[in-house]
C-alpha cells in the first residue's frame, strides 16, 4: 500500500480526453556541453512539438561550467557572500537556455528563454541552497498553450523579498524541472541525462548495473539521498509529495529512436519513478547507493550524562549542519564516553568550529575528525517484509574484509560507513549478493 493513502494513482497519460502530453523536458550539463549537443538537444524538443505535444525546456549549464563558476568564487575569497556565490554561479544555465532558445528558432520552432526571475520560480532565502516556494507563472501557461516552447534555466529562482537571484543546490536543474511541471500541470516530466535510466547502481561503478524500468518514488528518495546522483533528492521529494510522473532517460538515443510521448508507448523505455502500486514485479533489494562526500567526527572522552547530546547536536542543527549517522558508544566507568557521527564532508570545517565552541562551554573533551570515509548503502521497499537482508551484507563485507564504522538503517535501507578506499569493492560486493545484475 501507498504511504500516501487516498492519493489518487494516475493510470496513464493524456487522461483529460482529447488533450496532446503536456511535457516538461529537462536536459543535464553533459547533454548541452557544446553547441552540437545543444543541437541534439533541439531534435528531441523538435520532435515532441511536432508530435503535437506542449513542452516547457529546462536546462542546466554546460558539462563542468557550474564547476568552474564555484571554483572561481572560491578563488575570490573562500568566505563569500552568498548571494553574490548565487549572481555567480547562476549564469551557467543563462547561456543553455539562450542557445537552446536559438537553435530552435533557427529550426522553425517559436521558443524563447525564460530565466528563472522571469517565470518568476519564487524561491526562500536560503541562497546557495534555496527551495522553490512558489511558480505563479500565469504568462509562461499562456504562452505554452499558444505552441509555444519556454526553455527555462534550471537550478535558479527569485528571493522576492530583495529581488536577488537565488539557486537551488547542486544538481537543483531536477527540481526545476519537477517543480515547473507540478506547476504548468505536466504529464509527464522527462528527465534527460547521460544514462538511459536509474540503474541498480552506479553503471560506471558496476558495468554489470541493470536498468530499472520502474522504481518508487520511496526507493529513489533514498537512493537520491544516499548520494546518487542522477536525480536531487528535492526533485523526487517534489515529485512524490504531487504524484509527478518523472521518467529519466538518455539524450544520448538518436532523436528519431525515441518515440514522441504517448499515452499508449511512453513507459516503454528509461525509468519511470512512480508510486509502488504501479509496480509488479518487487525485489527485496531494489539498489545500492554510495556517498563519498561524507566525514566522520569522534568526540572522546565526553561526559556522560542527561542533556550531554542535545548539547553536542543542538549547535549544529542551529547551524543548518545535517548530522547523518550517530554512534554512542557504552561508557565503561559510567563517567565519559565517545560519540561518533557523520555530516557531509564539505560541512566538516564548519562542524568542527560549532563544536570547539561547545567543547569551551561543556569542559574539554578530545575532537577526531576524518574526511577518508564514505557510506554505502542498501535499498528496497521489499525490506518491510524480508528480515536478514543486513546480517547477509554484513557478512559480506566482513568476508572481504571491509570494516564498518558505524551503521543507520530506516524501513527500506541499511547503510554503513566504511574507509573511502573499500567503497567500490563493497559496492561491487553487495550489487553481487543481491544478485542486481540478474534479469
Ligand atoms: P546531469 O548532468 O544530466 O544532471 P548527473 O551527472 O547529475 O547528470 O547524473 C547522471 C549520473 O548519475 C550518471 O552519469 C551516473 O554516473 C550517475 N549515477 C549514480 N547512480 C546512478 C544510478 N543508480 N543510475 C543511473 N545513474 C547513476
Ligand atoms: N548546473 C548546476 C550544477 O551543476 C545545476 C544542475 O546541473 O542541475 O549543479
Ligand atoms: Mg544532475
Amino acid at each position: 500500500m501507498s504511504r500516501r493513502t487516498g492519493a489518487a494513482v494516475k493510470t496513464g497519460l493524456g487522461e483529460r480526453a482529447g488533450r496532446m502530453p503536456f511535457v516538461v523536458m529537462k536536459f543535464g550539463g553533459t547533454s548541452v556541453a557544446n553547441v552540437e549537443r545543444i543541437r541534439n538537444v533541439a531534435r528531441h524538443v523538435k520532435r515532441e512539438v511536432e508530435a503535437g505535444n506542449k513542452v516547457a525546456v529546462v536546462v542546466s549549464a554546460m558539462a563542468g561550467a557550474t564547476n568552474q563558476l564555484v571554483a572561481w568564487v572560491r578563488e575570490a575569497s573562500p568566505l563569500h557572500d552568498a548571494r553574490e556565490y548565487d549572481a555567480v554561479v547562476a549564469t551557467g544555465e543563462q547561456v543553455t537556455a539562450g542557445l537552446l532558445a536559438i537553435v530552435l528558432q533557427s529550426m522553425g520552432i517559436t521558443a524563447r528563454s525564460w530565466q528563472g526571475w522571469q517565470v518568476p520560480i519564487v524561491t526562500d532565502n536560503a541562497h546557495g541552497v534555496a527551495r522553490i516556494r512558489d511558480i505563479p507563472g500565469a504568462a509562461l501557461r499562456t504562452r505554452l498553450e499558444q505552441g509555444e516552447v519556454a526553455v527555462i534555466t534550471g537550478f535558479q529562482g527569485i528571493e522576492p523579498a530583495r529581488n536577488r537571484v537565488s539557486t537551488l543546490g547542486r544538481g537543483g536543474s531536477d527540481t526545476s524541472a519537477v517543480a515547473l511541471a507540478v506547476a504548468v500541470k505536466a504529464d509527464l516530466c522527462d528527465i534527460y541525462t547521460d544514462v538511459d535510466g536509474v540503474y541498480t547502481t552506479d553503471p560506471r561503478i558496476v558495468p554489470q548495473a541493470k536498468r530499472l524500468p520502474k522504481i518508487s518514488y520511496e526507493e529513489m528518495l533514498e537512493m537520491a539521498s544516499q548520494g546518487s546522483k542522477v536525480l536531487q533528492t528535492r526533485s523526487v521529494e517534489l515529485a512524490m509529495v504531487h504524484n509527478m510522473r518523472v521518467r529519466v532517460l538518455s539524450s544520448f538515443t538518436p532523436p528519431e529512436d525515441v518515440t514522441p510521448v504517448d499515452p499508449a508507448t511512453w513507459d516503454r523505455i528509461g525509468t519511470i519513478i512512480c508510486d509502488e502500486d504501479e509496480i509488479v514485479e518487487q525485489r527485496v533489494v531494489s539498489g545500492i547507493a554510495y556517498a563519498k562526500d561524507e566525514a566522520k567526527i569522534t568526540l572522546l572522552n565526553i561526559a556522560d550524562k542527561p542533556g550531554i547530546a542535545a548539547a553536542v547536536f543542538g549547535p549544529l542543527a542551529d547551524a543548518n549542519i545535517n548530522v547523518d549517522m550517530i554512534v554512542q558508544n557504552l561508557s565503561a566507568d559510567g563517567k565519559s564516553t565517545d560519540i561518533t557521527f557523520t555530516v557531509q564532508g564539505s560541512e566538516l570545517p564548519r562542524a568542527l568550529e560549532v563544536l570547539k565552541k561547545v567543547a569551551a562551554k561543556l569542559g574539554a573533551f578530545d575532537i577526531k575528525s576524518s574526511n577518508d570515509v564514505a557510506k554505502v548503502s542498501v535499498i528496497g521497499i521489499g525490506m518491510r517484509s524480508h528480515a536478514g537482508v543486513a546480517a547477509q551484507m554484513f557478512k559480506a563485507l566482513g568476508e572481504k574484509g571491509i570494516n564498518i564504522l558505524a551503521i543507520s538503517t530506516s524501513e527500506i535501507k541499511i547503510s554503513v560507513l566504511i574507509d573511502a578506499a573499500y567503497a567500490e569493492l563493497a559496492v561491487r560486493t553487495l550489487h553481487g549478493l543481491y544478485e542486481l545484475g540478474k534479469d
